[in-house]
């Protein structure tokens, strides 16, 4: 139930799935997350998102535009507007694709470190390394 690693927290948040449980939906609407997990009852209100799933999907659309701009001009030769008129739309259309999923992964990042009211849970699991827990 409770993930063994932090890659498969961060995968199910990205899935828009509960980092705990992986069986309930993450968000209540587009980018609103629910209260609790509906299946599991992980309480959902102290994550912190904020900006930081904006500024992952800018990061990760320049990444991955840089190389298509480069190739549009240089291999196609194509003209600025021609340019703008495939870029920006694209642009658009990946970094509001990509703003649930980041959200999904920065809240299953909060609740894996424990951040901002967040119960770190994976203490109790036996694998934990340091003393005290399990
Ligand atoms: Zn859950």
């Amino acid at each position: 139930m409770i993930p063994a690693t932090f890659t498969q927290a961060l995968l199910r948040g990205v899935r828009s799935h509960c980092p705990r449980c992986d069986k309930g939906h993450l968000f209540r609407k587009w980018l609103k997350p629910r209260e609790r997990c509906p299946v599991c009852m992980l309480d959902l209100t102290p994550q912190r998102a904020d900006d930081f799933p904006a500024y992952i999907a800018m990061l990760v659309t320049g990444h991955l535009m840089a190389p298509l701009i480069i190739a549009l001009s240089v291999d196609w030769d194509m003209g600025p507007v021609a340019m703008m008129a495939i870029l920006v739309p694209l642009a658009i259309a990946m970094m509001l694709g990509m703003l649930q999923p980041a959200k999904g992964g920065v809240i299953a990042l909060q609740w894996w470190f424990g951040m901002h009211g967040f119960v770190k849970e994976r203490l109790a699991l036996p694998e934990a390394e340091d003393g005290g827990a399990a």
